[in-house]
């Protein structure tokens, strides 16, 4: 692409080749351009970049309820949940879901981005306050966004400066804290306790995206709200199915009046197509495998003390995480992408994460770390990474 004259551009901003030239020539000019890797089967790389942490997304079990799914249903659901796309499955998946996170009900989204969108929008206006931590997914902020809410953000899981924010709030408005539960590109986990004390002593809801915890954190994979938090602590539990559970969607789990109020008013879950029926058979199995068996999360957290003592040992800029998600911040977005490069070539899949993600010289190396991998995967990725190291320091 030729770079782009920002005269001739403004000139024309009414017409979209120049509207779309104009976007592409800024996000190149700023080494943002994003590339999608065509993955194929058959790839030998060690996937060290997926979220499926409990290694189940090709568990053959899952695979074959999807295809029973898909036999008894159809390979569609065909419809919306509220006209004719609710089926047997689907409803059998949220009160699983609704029982394993200890709530009273649960509902199904397509997406965990639409889910969030969906709460969002549907529990706030312009007269709620919402307040974010600094570090949320996109989804959540954009869904404060949807909803027309007043936001504020406080430093990263950081209780005084919410309580700051919180204090100076109106008295009588509707406020509402909202965390992830497992931050996607730090991998810390949010600061449960205090979270939920300075909600209740602010008359505050507190909304929790688990995505990253469910199914890896807790004895039975409860995440890190589930069974420790009740519903009047932590109201509004999102989780999401495409992570730990191996498959594709979402869910909100809360109490009846909660889940009866998304099902009128949340626009991303009224107006789209229900998930495949034969994704909620599959959901449905991997929740039950991820319940029976701890061993997966025990191996699990046996591999992220590996990697991390070996990582540490090795000089490597670890940052401080006890979950899956085991970041390398490397600061510099060129230095990132070369060592993506050189960790490709030599057969493993690390995902380079740079600005808008995360904040200017914060570029990192997301590693995430699965139940599928074993003590030598890690150590192979942990030499890799030392060469990584040892190259820059002869260059
Ligand atoms: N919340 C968090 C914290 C996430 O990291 C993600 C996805 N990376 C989502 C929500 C969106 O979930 P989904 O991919 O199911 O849309």
């Amino acid at each position: 692409m030729r770079p782009f004259d920002e005269h001739t551009s403004l000139m024309n901003m009414g017409n979209w080749q120049t509207f779309l030239a104009h976007h592409a020539a800024n996000q190149q000019q700023a080494g943002r351009w994003r590339h999608r890797a065509v993955r194929k089967s058959g790839d030998e790389r060690i996937d060290f970049a997926s979220n499926d942490y409990l290694g189940l997304s090709s568990d053959p079990r899952i695979i074959e309820a999807q295809q029973r799914g898909a036999q008894r249903h159809g390979a569609g659901s065909g419809a919306s949940h509220l006209v004719t796309g609710h089926c047997d499955v689907h409803h059998e998946l949220e009160e699983a879901l609704a029982r394993h996170t200890g709530r009273e009900r649960a509902l199904l989204f397509s997406t965990g981005y639409m889910a969030n969108l969906g709460v969002l929008q549907a529990l706030c206006d312009s007269d709620c306050l919402v307040f974010q931590d600094r570090l949320n997914h996109a989804s959540l902020l954009d869904g404060a966004r949807l909803a027309n809410a007043r936001s504020r953000r406080y430093h990263h899981a950081n209780g005084d400066d919410l309580q700051r924010l919180l204090t100076r709030a109106a008295p009588g408005q509707r406020r509402l804290i909202v965390s992830d539960g497992v931050f996607s590109m730090d991998g810390d986990i949010a600061p449960l306790e205090a979270l939920t004390s300075i909600a209740a002593h602010h008359h505050a809801w507190l909304m929790i995206d688990d995505a990253h915890g469910f199914g890896v954190l807790g004895e039975h994979g409860d995440g890190c709200v589930g069974q420790r938090y009740a519903s009047d602590q932590v109201q509004v539990l999102v989780g999401t199915l495409g992570k730990a559970l191996g498959t594709a969607g979402a869910f909100v789990a809360g109490d009846a009046t909660l889940i009866d109020h998304l099902i009128q008013f949340a626009r991303p879950y009224i107006y789209t197509t229900a998930l495949p029926p034969g994704v909620a058979s599959a959901s449905l199995e991997s929740l039950s495998i991820c319940a029976s068996e701890p061993e997966r999360r025990r191996h699990l957290q046996h591999l992220i003390a590996h990697f991390r003592a070996a990582a540490l040992t090795a000089g490597l800029p670890l940052m401080d995480s006890s979950t899956p998600i085991q970041p390398l911040l490397l600061g510099d977005e060129a230095r990132v992408m070369r060592w993506s490069h050189q960790l490709a070539e030599q057969g493993l899949s690390v995902g380079a994460i740079r600005p808008p993600t995360v904040a200017a010289g914060q570029a990192r190396l997301r590693i995430t770390l699965s139940a599928r991998h074993d003590v030598g995967s890690i150590e192979r990725l942990v030499n890799a990474l030392q060469h990584c190291q040892q190259g820059e320091l002869q260059r």
